[in-house]
């Protein structure tokens, strides 16, 4: 396992080692376009429409996007119904304060092997973020700043000592069942337990669990353990390769990938087309949406979060495994991002709180404007209004620091009806008790969903993996 050298060894690209890699900043010396993100037009119905189509997806993330591309190079007639007025799902590029923000999922890596793919494959560049100039962490007398390299380190010694043995129990980290042996009991540890059984003092264990409350969705006592050590395994089993992770995002935006592949595959898109129901009849599947309008096809590629599965009657009913995963959910229902315009004389910074203190958990510079800097930040907290600024800039001074807010925008992504929570988190046992049975297709319906994932579960390279292996699935099974 690797040691604390790791972390100093990041010393000179201090880490964003924040949450869901989704938050590190941007900063103003990149050159990412501070106009509004191109949006998909999907191409009026034509009358050759097909009576059947061969598949119908359902559901215009990267998952499904990802599906409809790759069954459409293979010529198959590929339906696509999206909820929304927009593609993207999870991943959502807007403006804000004159700038490109994500509302969603962000941060991508090359050696993320099915996003570095699509990016290689349509020249879509990475812009690289900067590091903040201070950090405030909770310490057992409040908020203490310290410089990036100091706090970043120390946390993630912590971590390396966390994860201690994920180089055996996650010895492939793609194939996250590999060693089910060794993770037969691992699996049942939350992160909570983990960080009891750690013997951590009270200093270390504030480095760290703020960070293992946010993306379990509020509490370390939910997520499991396996999870985030997957995360670290597929980092590289160290600090550096997990701080990697979170460096980078599209030069175009996330939506810039999503519409090049749509460009390039052409398969019909129907947006603000919310499915109800999905029933197989005979050897045809009958998709209604919630207008009362339906389309057929020969097979369906399921390729909304699970945490919406339970919104969809399905005739016959979902096997058994994706309606245990139904019931249980995968993404954190509390998960919220959001966006700070501000100004402070502190400058530059990166904050974090301690679970159970600030209701934002974590706070990271983005792209300095006309009139302040931009930040993202993460929280889990249900009673947290994030366009609230009197409850913004409480949040932020009990993480040590003092704004001025200049304006918020944010997306509680768990009271959003297409999603009902946010990144995918798994809870403790899910991954032994629903892989890898939650991947398989039923009757000529194939499940697709980055909270699925084989690898990067939880992020756009898992969404991309779940589609690849969805497409295939069904074109199979059809
Ligand atoms: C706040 C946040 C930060 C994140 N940060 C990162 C990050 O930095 N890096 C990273 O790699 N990942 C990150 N992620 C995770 C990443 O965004 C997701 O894993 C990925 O986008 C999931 O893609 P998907 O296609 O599986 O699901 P989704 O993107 O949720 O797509 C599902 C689609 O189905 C549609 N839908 C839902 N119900 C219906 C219905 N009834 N009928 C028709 N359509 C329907 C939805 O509208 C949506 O478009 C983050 C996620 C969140 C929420």
């Amino acid at each position: 396992m690797q040691n604390s050298k790791s972390s100093s060894g990041s010393a000179g690209r201090i880490s964003r080692r924040s949450i869901l890699r989704a938050g590190a900043g941007i900063t103003a010396a990149t050159a990412v376009a501070a106009t509004a993100p191109e949006v998909f037009a999907p191409a009026q119905a034509s009358a050759a429409e097909p009576a059947v189509y061969d598949v119908i997806v359902v559901g215009a993330g990267y998952a499904g996007v990802t599906a409809a591309r790759e069954l459409r190079l293979k010529g198959y007639q590929v339906l696509i119904l999206e909820a929304r007025n927009r593609i993207g799902g999870r991943t959502w590029t807007d403006t804000f304060a004159g700038k490109q923000i994500e509302l969603g999922g962000t941060w991508v890596e090359l050696t993320q092997p099915h996003v570095g793919a699509e990016l290689k494959r349509y020249g879509i560049g990475l812009v690289p973020d900067a590091a903040p100039e201070r950090t405030f962490f909770p310490t057992p007398s409040g908020p203490a700043e310290f410089t990036p390299d100091e706090g970043f380190t120390r946390m993630g010694a912590t971590y390396e000592r966390i994860f201690e043995g994920s180089n055996q129990y996650f010895e492939r980290p793609f194939e996250p069942l590999y060693r089910a042996d060794l993770l037969k009991d691992l699996d049942k540890l939350s992160l909570r337990a983990r960080l009891n059984q750690m013997g951590l003092t009270p200093e270390q264990e504030l480095l760290v669990n703020g960070q293992t409350a946010v993306y379990s969705g509020g509490s370390s006592a939910t997520g499991a353990l396996t999870m985030l050590a997957q995360w670290w395994a597929l980092s590289g089993w160290n600090n550096d390769g997990w701080n990697e992770t979170m460096k980078y995002r599209m030069s175009t935006g996330t939506v810039g990938l999503l519409n090049a592949m749509l460009n390039e595959a052409q398969p019909t898109v129907r947006l603000s087309s919310p499915v109800a129901q999905i029933a197989l009849s005979g050897s045809t599947y009958h998709v209604t949406t919630q207008a009362g309008v339906t389309s057929s096809a020969k097979g369906v590629v399921l390729a909304v979060p699970v945490n919406v599965w339970q919104s969809i009657k399905f005739t016959p009913s979902l096997p058994a495994a994706q309606t245990t995963a139904a019931a249980q959910g995968i993404g954190v229902k509390t998960g919220t991002k959001l966006w700070i315009h501000a100004r402070s004389p502190q400058g530059r910074f990166y904050a974090q709180g301690a679970e159970g203190g600030s209701p934002i958990t974590m706070m990271i510079p983005d792209k300095v404007t006309s009139s302040g800097l931009l930040y993202s930040a993460f929280s889990t907290d249900p009673a947290f209004d994030p366009t609230n600024t009197a409850q913004v800039t409480a949040a932020v001074s009990q993480l040590g620091a003092n704004i001025e807010v200049l304006g918020v925008k944010g997306q509680r992504w768990g009271s959003d009806a297409y999603s009902r929570g946010g990144w995918a988190f798994r809870k403790p046992g899910q991954l032994t008790g629903l892989y890898p049975n939650v991947q398989q297709p039923g009757s000529r319906l194939a499940f697709a969903s980055g909270d699925i994932a084989n690898g990067w579960s939880g992020y756009i390279d898992g969404a991309i993996e779940s589609g690849l292996r969805a497409a295939q699935q069904i074109a199979a099974l059809i």
